[in-house]
């Protein structure tokens, strides 16, 4: 239901857009200069509707979001052995830029770190950085839904204070994880750090992984459903440094964030958020950035352990009884997604459609976010002209003391009182 989600987002910005704890990332001058108050939230559904509030539309540095993607790509590219022949799939526990590698293995302990994100990056076949790095930006480029690009005095930036960087990637070298030119492979590297993003970008790319791959806006595939499963389980476990327990157990969602104020979360089949803060907690997160997916998550009940049944239940069947008077029946578990989705058909058919009657005798359970959606259906149909009834027999879906809600137990009745006038 487009008034009411979107509702839910411009009240999550405004329940944190006076947070101003954290500082911008300084490492470079151009992340320094950024405008610490912007804020920008987006949301993609897995069938490509968009949501957006507050500064969607500014750019800004990918920096280490960028690493799940080249991860994909990667395994996508040359497989799962050739990859996990060169990282591993561990947490660290250590910061972004350790300079170290698995004690045992020698080898970068993931690919979210940015040891194992250099990795990477080698294992992307091009014959030289150029093609390396082409191959990259199309990828995130088809991901995103549009061509991206480089902000070259980032880009720039990142290269000439990138010692550590250097040291990572010649260590990995020495260890035989690095094949090619360290200089060359970080430069592709710097380059991926640098190329420009908004927060809806993030939450297609985002919902381009919640999709199993395939572009929910373009319906492109861009990788195969077990290359991105093996990307989100590495999100879950090492995504959000070393904060990655908290995001988890607050959030609940494969996440991946960067130092430039971005972060993604996905939730497998359902939806991909992204969103913009610039200034950074001590462990390298966008702070407002958390705050707003530890709501989302919270109001919108997308933990991933409490979604743990089909969520996309929707539409089974509809009738046409009158003039104007379409039955919607619906089946199965409503949570979020499945509410949202059903909720905006019947908001947006056409067909002459002005009155919606919605069956809900056969949704077996409903939790409180799709509940709230429900309830609040009436206000939202009529905001388009629309007139809204629910059926709920036993009032199990919709609790009796909600009489805004023009609730009927049976069909019949429903249809009696939409042809009143
Ligand atoms: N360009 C940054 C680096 O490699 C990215 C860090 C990040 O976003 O975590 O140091």
């Amino acid at each position: 239901m487009t008034v009411l989600v979107q509702r839910y987002l411009d009240e999550i910005l405004a329940e944190h857009a006076d947070n101003a704890e954290g500082v911008v990332a300084d490492y470079i001058p151009e992340l320094a200069t950024v405008d610490p108050s912007s804020f920008g939230l987006s949301l993609e559904m897995t069938d490509g509707y968009v949501y957006e509030s507050g500064d969607s539309a500014v750019e800004f540095s990918i920096q280490s979001i960028s690493k799940p993607f080249t991860y994909a790509l990667a395994l996508d590219e040359v497989g799962q052995d050739a990859v996990d022949a060169k990282i591993g799939v561990e947490p660290s526990g250590e910061p972004f830029n350790e300079i170290s590698v698995d004690d045992q293995t020698k080898k970068p302990k993931n690919a979210m770190i940015n040891a194992g994100a250099i990795a990477a990056v080698s294992l992307v076949p091009g014959a030289n950085p150029h093609e390396r790095f082409s191959r990259l930006l199309d990828f995130y480029s088809v991901c995103a839904g549009r061509a991206l690009d480089v902000d070259e005095d980032i880009y720039q930036s990142e290269k000439s204070a990138g010692s550590r960087n250097r040291a990572i990637a010649y260590m990995l070298q020495s260890f035989g994880v690095l094949d090619d030119d360290p200089d060359e492979v970080l430069d592709v590297y710097f380059r991926q750090c640098a190329i420009k993003v908004t927060s809806t970008d993030l939450a297609c790319m985002a919902s381009t992984l919640a999709g199993g791959g395939v572009n929910p806006r373009t319906g492109v595939r861009v990788a195969s459903p077990a290359v991105v499963q093996r990307t989100l389980s590495v999100m879950m476990t090492c995504g959000m440094y070393d904060a990655t327990g908290v995001w988890v157990t607050t959030v609940g969602m494969p996440a991946k964030s960067g130092v430039g104020g971005g972060i993604i979360a996905v939730l497998p089949s359902q939806l991909g958020i992204g969103v913009y803060s610039p200034p950074l907690g001590a462990n390298g997160n966008s702070i407002r950035g958390v705050l707003a997916c530890q709501s989302l998550s919270a109001q919108l009940g997308l933990h991933f352990l409490s979604v743990t049944r089909e969520s996309r239940a929707t539409i089974r069947a509809t009738h046409d009884v009158a003039d104007g008077v379409r039955i919607y029946e619906l089946h199965g578990d409503l949570l979020f997604a499945g509410a949202e989705q059903a909720l905006r058909i019947v908001e947006q058919d056409g067909d002459g459609v002005d009155v919606a009657i919605l069956d809900l005798s056969r949704v077996d359970d409903i939790n409180d976010v799709a509940r709230r959606m429900l309830i609040g259906m009436r206000e939202a149909l009529n905001k388009v002209g629309k007139e809204g009834f629910l059926v709920d027999p036993d009032r199990r879906v919709i609790p009796a003391d909600r009489a805004n809600a023009a609730v009927y137990p049976t069909v019949e009745e429903a249809v009696a009182a939409a042809r009143r006038p």
